[in-house]
Parts: structure tokens; sequence; C-alpha cells
């Protein structure tokens, strides 16, 4: 994980950089608002922490243009108590979370933490596979933007699958991972394949090119058309 901090008092730069360092992110300090702008432009960053009173450029201004060009990058904003225009103003121009100053350490962990998770949850909760995409926190299945009603065990094998894609998935590791491992294993490797049969049904997955492959003697794959 690569993390920018731009902060012109360098000390606390510096002691910040050295405790996210620690904790084995990837950091660089920058230490006014134009030279912060020039790194998020330059290289990629999975979270900026940004100051808002900066030489040079305020946080503000560096964020808007971060933003104006596209980048998705988190951005936690360092603003001064009792500063709410600032809030406002950074909520507005897309910031992700605020710190407010002083902080102590422990707390600017904590919440570069939950926004590398929370933002590698984002990344990764919507999964694909040809015109078929699945959320996997609301468990939406849509095909070409049409909602698809799945039951919760067909909607677990497809997800299942999905999390595998271009890997054979055996039946019994389907059947495990579906019903746990309390079943019986004749049954369930059974049950697996009438479930592959309905969900094909339902995504019309019954022509030629199919994206649900039965490996013969083996079990299922989905895979990428080549
Ligand atoms: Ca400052």
């Amino acid at each position: 994980m690569r993390i920018l901090i731009v902060e012109d008092e360098e000390s606390l730069a510096l002691r910040i950089k050295n405790v996210l360092e620690s904790e084995d992110y990837q950091v660089k300090a920058v230490f006014d608002g134009e030279a912060g702008l020039d790194e998020a432009l330059a290289e990629e960053y999975d979270l900026i922490v940004l100051d808002i009173l900066l030489p040079k450029m305020n946080g503000i201004q560096v964020l808007k243009e971060i933003r104006h060009a596209g980048l998705t990058v988190t951005v936690l904003l360092l603003t001064v108590k009792n500063r709410v225009e600032d809030k406002v103003a950074g909520l507005d121009a897309g910031a992700d979370d605020y710190l407010t100053k002083p902080f102590a350490i422990p707390e600017l962990l904590a919440r570069v933490r939950s926004l590398l998770r929370r933002s590698s949850e984002v990344k990764t909760s919507s999964l694909t596979i040809g015109d078929l995409e699945i959320k996997t926190s609301t468990h939406e299945v849509r095909q070409q933007g049409e909602l698809v009603n799945l039951t919760t065990k067909e909607y677990a094998i497809l997800e299942f699958l999905l999390y595998n894609k271009n890997r054979v998935v055996s039946r019994l590791s389907i059947a495990e991972h579906v019903w746990g491992d309390n079943f019986d294993l004749f049954t369930m490797t059974n049950f697996v394949d009438v479930h592959i049969k309905n969900l094909r049904k339902k995504i019309n997955d019954d022509h030629e090119k199919r994206l649900i492959k039965t490996i013969r003697g083996v079990g299922y794959m989905i895979k990428d058309e080549e």
C-alpha cells in the first residue's frame, strides 16, 4: 500500500511517515501543495494524507485538482479545529474522511487502516464475467443490466465460482463452501449439479459458449472468454 503525505510541518510529516513505514506502508512525504499535486498526479497512491493549510496551494485546491484529473484515490484531510467551512469545502471537493489537528498517532493509524480497508472492499465488491455482474455486498446479480433472481444457494455457488475465476472448482469444494461440512457427500454433490443446472437456466447459459463450464469428472469452472 502506497501513501502520500502532504504536510508543511516537516517534523509532523516525518513522524507520520515513520509510523506508517513501521506498519509496512510505502510512504512519501512532501511539504507544500504544489509538490503534493505533482506527486499525486505522477505516481499511483492508495491513500493521500492531505493537510489543508499548505504553502503554494491549499489542500482543498489540491484535492479539487486531483478529482478533476479523474483520480479516485482515497483522501484523508487534516483540518484545524473550529474550521467548519474547511470540512464542508473538503467534502464538496471529494475528501473521504477528516482528522482534526492535533491528533494522536494511533487515531491517524486507525483512520488510515479503515479507509484502506474500505477502499479495497469497494474495489472488490463487484465481480464480473461476460455480461454478468454480481455485487458481493448486496448479493445482487445482473445480466446485461437486468436483475436476475437467484436462490441463496445458487448465488453462493455463482459467487464461489467467480472468486475462483479461471480455476476448476470441484463439486466437493462447492458443496463444502455452500453447505458447510455437515453434509452427506453423495447427496450434496448431486445437489450441486441440480443447482448449477437451475443457475444456467436463469442466466441463459445453455448455448455453445458457456460461462459455467463442466469439467467432466471434476467439477465446474467459470472462465473468461478467450
Ligand atoms: Ca499546515
